[in-house]
């Protein structure tokens, strides 16, 4: 039985035809293309394609979305972390002329995966900052902390006002579980922060159908405000001691006793979320528990 709410209007995103992908112009050569379940960006220059990630999901419908508006052969790969999800279907891309970057740590992790579905990259960075020019198009590739997995990248094309962030947030939807894995929640949340220093106008997320705008990143940085804030005032309010002797579990069974505590404050912190965020994001009922748990664990341990 289906227990969830319906996904919300605004929050659907286009229809995904029956090929399983959909292309959607950004302006000056630039494309979205998603499979409704994830999503990416490539770039049309004067004598080739440059694409960011290549998503398992899309399989080789990446290539016909591309051959759909270009013949020109993809040159450049970007890799904007070592993901499967995201960089599962490279292989589809990979020839011997075609240049895959990434940051070194990206490296090092698909080294560690031994998967051949995931190439190398061939040309590798350190540090926090590259800057390309690919045919007179210029992508600055950041490295600013770990906020979802070591070596994930900003990508920004400043020409063309599109800051790409996979995995970085859910475009008018709830985030996915445990704040999309992030390994710090304290660095995610200021990753929020980071993207809204860039100049754009579109951001390209790696979920989902739809593509974001500053607005988007805002109003998800408010929700993710919000779990914090429910987050701390049921730690606040939750006693261990008496969510053990509730539950009756006894004084020598520690670790339940700290599961059955957890779970009374990600309960009260459900009921101290503003009810208002069912109309402003789809899927706020999905994954709600989890993004309560790690904000409330952060909040007592970071
Ligand atoms: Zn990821």
């Amino acid at each position: 039985m289906n227990e969830f709410a319906p996904v919300p209007e605004f929050a659907r995103g286009p229809e995904i035809p029956d090929a399983g992908y959909l292309v959607t112009e950004l302006g000056g050569g630039a494309y979205g293309i998603t499979s409704g379940m994830v999503n990416t960006m490539f770039l049309v220059t004067k004598n080739g394609v440059v694409v960011v990630d290549a998503p398992l999901d899309l399989g080789g419908n990446l290539l016909a979305g591309i051959e759909e508006v270009t013949p020109k052969p993809i040159t450049h790969l970007i890799y904007s972390h070592a993901h499967a999800d995201h960089i599962g279907s490279a292989h589809l891309l990979a020839r011997d002329d075609l240049k895959i970057i990434a940051h070194d740590r990206t490296a090092e992790f698909i080294k560690k995966a031994h998967d051949g579905n995931r190439p190398l990259p061939n040309e590798t960075f350190s540090g926090t900052r590259r800057e390309l020019d690919i045919d007179g198009e210029r992508f600055v590739l950041e490295y600013k902390g770990d906020w979802h997995l070591p070596g994930n990248l900003f990508i920004h094309l400043p020409e063309h006002r599109i800051l790409t962030a996979i995995d970085s947030f859910t475009v008018k939807n709830a985030p996915f579980f445990r704040l999309l894995f992030t390994p710090h929640v304290p660095t995610y949340f200021a990753a929020m922060d980071l993207m809204l220093e860039y100049d754009f106008e579109t951001v390209v997320s790696g979920h989902m159908a739809l593509f974001g705008t500053p607005d988007d990143v805002q109003t998800h940085r408010e929700y993710i405000r919000d779990l914090r804030t429910s987050a701390t005032e049921a730690l606040r309010e939750v006693d261990l001691r008496e969510a053990a002797a509730a539950a009756g579990v006894p004084d020598d069974n520690r670790q339940a006793r700290l599961k059955v505590w957890m779970d009374a404050v990600v309960a009260r912190a459900t009921e101290l979320m503003p009810a208002s965020w069912d109309k402003r994001l789809g899927g706020t009922d999905i994954c709600l528990a989890d993004n309560l748990s790690v904000v409330a664990w952060s909040a007592f341990m970071d």
